[in-house]
């Protein structure tokens, strides 16, 4: 569908061109340094990738997200626009396996200009998780097979570390981009640094001693966050927050919810509570809000992704019972 507009595109620009000057017509994008003083375009493929990019790049690019507020990222769309920009762009950063569309995007039209930040992020987790890292045998969520037998979660930037890599990744291909700002994006990366250490220490001490270690959770985004801080998550249906559970994942749930005496259970902003909503009303448990900090919207917590971040710190200790 891409390749064929693009083709239309491109012949129509070649005839355009035919006796223009050739640099003014050139169809390279992301090949040569900015002049002084011109901004680079970059386009990122959803929140959490923006705001890492934006502190990195500071006033030096201009950064556009694919996904657009209150969108939920998993399954989104790109419009001929969207490609347009991508194909125009310095660069493109995307996390591969994550949003297919952005795949297809990247793979068609910005083969030569993109950063894939997945090496950066060290996605180490796969879901259903292995046997290893799980005490909960029967844990809802553990081998029913949602998604791809082990495939990798995506969720990285909900572990503060993480997202610090992969701002430094950032940086140095920023840099080789634009080599004259190379300096900037240094020092705005070890500002970043220091910022998401201050965020992971405030969960580190925050999260410390807490009465309840099971996270239940309506969509599996909290893996690398419970990795990091000693949680155990615990998924109502999968990875894909769309994903619908079957009875018996909710009976299996709701069993867990009861025998863990687990008092809150979490679910997100950008989909529908129901599934929650109905593991609380049958185990009498309270559902609240985690944010994955896929996207923001009006009804986020902050304006940022550590501010959401805090508002979820404070949330947690809240339905985890921690002192
Ligand atoms: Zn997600």
């Amino acid at each position: 569908m891409f390749s064929s507009s693009r083709r239309f595109v491109a012949v129509a620009l070649s005839g355009v061109c035919a006796g223009a000057i050739l640099s003014a017509c050139g169809s390279d994008s992301g090949t040569t340094a900015p002049e002084p003083g011109e901004k680079l375009t970059v386009i990122t493929a959803f929140y959490p990738l923006q705001y890492a990019t934006q502190r990195i790049a500071g006033d030096t690019a201009t950064v556009t997200n694919l996904t657009k507020p209150g969108a939920e990222p998993h399954d989104l769309e790109l419009t001929p626009r969207d490609v347009g920009h991508v194909e125009q762009s310095d660069l493109v950063v995307y996390l591969k396996g994550f949003q297919p569309a952005v795949d297809d995007v990247v793979a068609q039209e910005a083969d030569d200009h993109n950063l894939e930040v997945s090496p950066f992020a060290n996605l180490t987790l796969t879901v259903p998780p292995g046997a290893e890292d799980d005490e909960h045998e029967h844990a809802p969520g553990d081998d029913h097979g949602h998604g791809e037998e082990g495939a990798r979660d995506p969720h990285f930037w909900l572990d503060p570390q993480r997202l610090s890599k992969v701002g430094d990744g950032i940086a140095a291909r920023l840099s080789e981009l634009a080599p004259d700002r190379a300096a900037t994006f240094r020092d705005n990366a070890a500002k970043f640094r220091r910022d998401l250490a201050d965020l992971d220490n405030d969960f580190r001490t925050g999260l410390a001693t807490c009465r309840n270690r099971d996270v239940v959770t309506s969509h599996e985004a909290f893996g690398y966050l419970s990795r990091r801080y000693g949680f155990h998550q615990v998924g109502i249906t999968g990875l894909s927050p769309e994903q619908e559970p079957s009875p018996a994942q909710l009976r299996e749930a709701t069993t867990f919810v009861r025998d863990h005496d687990v008092r809150t259970i979490y679910y997100e902003t950008l989909v529908s509570p129901a599934v929650a909503n109905t593991v609380a009303r049958e185990t009498g448990a309270t559902a609240t809000v985690l944010d994955p900090i896929e996207g923001l919207t009006d009804q986020s917590a902050g304006t940022s992704y550590p501010a959401v971040m805090r508002a979820n710190l404070a949330t947690l200790r809240k339905g985890q019972a921690c002192t």
